[in-house]
């Protein structure tokens, strides 16, 4: 339902926090983050209000990092559980993934994994995605190379947003037939389902085109079609009232 990711010198834990609280407003039914922190990757997710989600980090608190994602749910493969919640993972603990929408051919794509020896752990279309990021990424080292290889097998309607411990300063994003907008600071950089998640930081901003793939670093944004085609970037002014 809502989507926050960052990459900066901010602790992206409170950037993707406050961000999913601005999305609040579309509802949802559980909510979780990903932190990329010490080489690895940290993640906490919870049913129910982001309240629910905050007491969890109360009480186990994440390392602190520069680079994160983040997801509020509305449940549409699997009911509203902790483990149904995202961020979803690979089975090592180094991909972390958040989507919008539905994969339509999951079904398919789990038992192809399965036969591979992954373990799925959700009722979700979403996990299939983490497994599948692993996969392509441990053969070429590059995560927006391996969500443009993984998104070409997907069908159905997506927003989504992923990190990996092994490139800890980058989170990459992908998007069909649901939205996704890149806001661009000086040296931080966010990707969010609405723009109201992050205009408290900057107003300027690119909306990702149909089947595109963005790749955020600290110094700027790279966006290439899922073929892999580099593509031209319309960025705009968020002419928005930000107090509403
Ligand atoms: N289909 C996914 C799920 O049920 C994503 C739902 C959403 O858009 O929040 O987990």
């Amino acid at each position: 339902c809502g989507i926050v990711g960052y990459v900066g010198p901010q602790s992206a834990l409170d950037v993707v926090m406050a961000g999913l609280k601005r999305l609040e407003y579309r509802g949802y039914d559980s909510a979780g983050v990903a932190v990329l922190a010490d080489g690895g990757l940290a993640a906490a997710k919870k049913a129910g209000k982001l309240l629910n989600l905050e007491k969890e980090l109360d009480g186990r608190p994440l390392p602190t990092g520069t680079t994160g994602i983040g997801h509020t749910r509305w449940a549409t493969h699997g009911g509203p559980t902790d483990s149904n919640a995202h961020p979803h993972l690979d089975n090592a603990g180094r991909v972390a993934v958040v989507h919008n929408g539905i994969i339509e051919n999951f079904a398919l794509l789990r038992a192809e994994l399965a036969e591979r020896g992954h373990a799925l752990g959700s009722e979700t279309d979403t996990e299939v995605v983490a497994h599948l990021l692993a996969e392509e990424f441990s053969a070429c080292a590059d995560l927006a190379e391996a969500m443009r290889l993984v998104c070409r097998r997907l069908e159905g309607a997506f927003t989504l947003v992923a990190v990996h411990a092994d490139e800890p300063d980058v989170v990459v994003g992908a998007r069909r037939n649901s939205p996704l907008v890149v806001g661009v600071g000086e040296g931080e950089a966010f990707l969010a389902s609405d723009v109201a998640a992050f205009i408290a930081h900057t107003r300027s901003a690119i909306e990702l085109g149909q089947d595109q793939v963005v790749e955020l670093r600290r110094d700027g944004v790279t966006v290439t079609g899922f073929d892999g085609r580099s593509a031209d970037v319309r960025s705009y002014h968020v002419d928005w009232d930000a107090s509403a």
